[in-house]
C-alpha cells in the first residue's frame, strides 16, 4: 500500500495480507512452521533466496502485516516485532553494539531500560546517563567508542522533551546510531524517523495495543539495519512476537490515532483544571504554557499524548507527603491503581515508591521525583467523570 494515503487509512488497511479465501479481517495464522513444495523449494526458503515464510520464530503472516502496517505508520523502510517493549531493546542493543562500546542514554528512561543498559557493563558495555533536556550534557558525554544513543521523549513521568533534530545530528556527527523509544507518543503524534533518527523502538504494550491486553514490541528504521542487523539477532535468540498478539495488535494500530486524540484532549482538559487547583503546586504536561519546553513539543510532536503528572503542594514534611499522595490514589473510586499505561482505562501511581522505587532517594530528588508527586495515563472515561474523581480524591 502507497504512502500516498493519509495516516488514519494506512493505519486500518495498510500491511493488509489475503489468504486464497479472500477473508475481510486480518488471518490469524496460528502455526509454527511453513510447509515447501520441495526440498528444492525449502532450501531456497531457509537461504533466502526464495521470499516467503518458513518457521514462526522470524515468519509469520500475522506478525508480518502487523509489522509492515506499523512500519507505514512510522514512516520506516522496515519493521521486526518482537515479544515485548524490552524485547526490542535489547535486540537493538545486540544489533549495534560489541565489547568496548559505550552507550549514552537519558537518565530518565523506562526503569527497565535503565537496568538493562547498567546490564551490558557485565559484557564490557558502558553506558553513561545523561540529562536528555539539555543537548549539552550529551555532547559532554561522547567518548572515541560511542556507539549509541538512546533516549525517551516526552519523559516519564515530568514530560520532559529532547530535541529529536539535534540527537539525531549529534548520532551522525559522532557515528553513533541514535534510537528512540517512542512509546510515550506512538507514531500517531510523533514520527522521530522524520527528524533522522535511526531507529524507533516500541513497547506495544502501551498505547497499541492501547486496551491492555497483550505484550509486544518493535525496532523499526531502514531496511539495511533491520533485516542486516536485527534480523539475525532476532532470528537466532528467539523473542518473536506471537501470532495471537500480533493480530490483537493489528486491530489495536486500527484505533490509535482516535484513542490518542481522544485521550490527549481528556488529558489537556484535566492538566488545564488541576493546574487551577488550590491543592496542586505544579502540573507537568507539554501543552501548558508553564512548560519549559512547550514550543519543542509542538515542533515535533502533534499532541501533547495523554499522560498528566503532578506535584501535590509541600505543605508538609517529605514523609508526610507520601502519605497525603497515597491517600489521595486510595480515595479515587474510578481511576485503575496500576503503574501501566497506554489503556483505554485512566489510571494513577505515585511514581516514587512504584517505577522509580528503586532509586536511591537522592537519586530521584535528582531526577525531579519528589513525594508528592502523582502521574496520571487518561484513558476514555467522560472528562466529568474523571475531574469529579480527582476533585473527591484531592479533597478527601
Ligand atoms: C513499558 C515500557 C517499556 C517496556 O515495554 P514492555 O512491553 O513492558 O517490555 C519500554 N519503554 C517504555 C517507555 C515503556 O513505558
Amino acid at each position: 500500500m502507497t504512502d500516498d494515503f493519509d495516516f488514519d487509512t494506512r493505519a486500518v488497511r495498510a500491511g493488509t495480507l489475503r489468504s486464497e479465501f479472500n477473508e475481510h479481517s486480518e488471518a490469524l495464522f496460528l502455526t509454527s512452521s511453513f510447509v515447501f513444495k520441495s526440498a528444492a523449494q525449502a532450501a531456497a526458503r531457509f537461504s533466502g533466496d526464495e521470499p516467503g515464510f518458513v518457521y514462526s520464530r522470524f515468519t509469520n503472516p500475522t506478525v508480518q502485516m502487523f509489522e509492515q502496517r506499523l512500519a507505514s505508520l512510522e514512516g520506516a523502510e522496515d519493521c521486526l516485532a518482537t515479544a515485548s517493549g524490552m524485547a526490542a531493546i535489547l535486540a537493538v542493543c545486540l544489533a549495534g553494539l560489541r565489547t568496548g562500546d559505550h552507550v549514552i542514554c537519558s537518565a530518565n528512561v523506562f526503569g527497565a531500560t535503565v537496568q538493562l543498559f547498567t546490564n551490558l557493563e557485565r559484557f564490557g558495555i558502558e553506558t553513561t546517563f545523561v540529562r536528555g533536556a539539555d543537548p549539552e550534557s550529551w555532547r559532554a558525554a561522547v567518548r572515541p567508542r560511542t556507539k549509541m544513543l538512546f533516549c525517551e521523549t516526552p519523559s516519564n513521568p515530568l514530560m520532559e522533551i529532547v530535541d529529536l533534530e539535534a540527537f539525531a545530528q549529534l548520532g551522525r556527527r559522532i557515528g553513533a546510531l541514535s534510537v528512540v523509544d517512542n512509546c510515550f507518543c506512538t507514531p500517531a503524534l510523533q514520527r522521530p524517523l522524520a527528524f533522522g533518527i535511526d531507529a524507533v523502538i516500541h513497547s506495544a504494550t502501551k498505547y497499541i495495543d492501547g486496551q491492555g491486553r497483550v505484550m509486544g514490541g518493535a525496532v523499526l528504521g531502514a531496511r539495511s539495519l533491520i533485516r542486516d542487523a536485527v534480523l539475525p539477532v532476532l532470528r537466532t535468540t528467539g523473542p518473536s512476537l506471537s501470532a495471537f498478539n500480533a493480530w490483537v495488535l493489528l486491530k489495536g494500530l486500527e484505533t490509535l490515532s482516535l484513542r490518542l486524540r481522544a485521550q490527549s484532549a481528556t488529558a489537556s482538559a484535566l492538566a488545564r483544571w488541576l493546574e487551577a487547583h488550590a491543592g496542586i503546586e505544579r502540573v507537568y504536561f507539554s501543552e501548558l504554557e508553564s512548560h519549559p519546553q512547550r514550543e519543542l513539543a509542538r515542533r515535533q510532536q502533534t499532541g501533547p499524548g495523554a499522560v498528566v503528572s503532578f506535584d501535590l503542594k509541600a505543605t508538609s514534611a517529605a514523609a508526610d507527603l507520601r502519605a497525603r499522595a497515597w491517600r489521595v490514589i486510595d480515595n479515587t473510586r474510578l481511576m485503575s491503581i496500576t503503574a501501566n499505561l497506554g489503556d483505554t482505562r485512566t489510571t494513577i501511581t505515585h511514581p516514587a515508591s512504584t517505577t522509580h522505587g528503586r532509586l536511591t532517594p537522592e537519586a530521584r530528588a535528582r531526577a525531579g521525583i519528589g513525594e508528592g508527586l502523582i502521574r496520571i495515563a487518561v484513558g476514555l472515561e467522560a472528562l466529568e467523570d474523571l475531574k469529579g474523581d480527582l476533585e473527591h480524591a484531592l479533597a478527601g
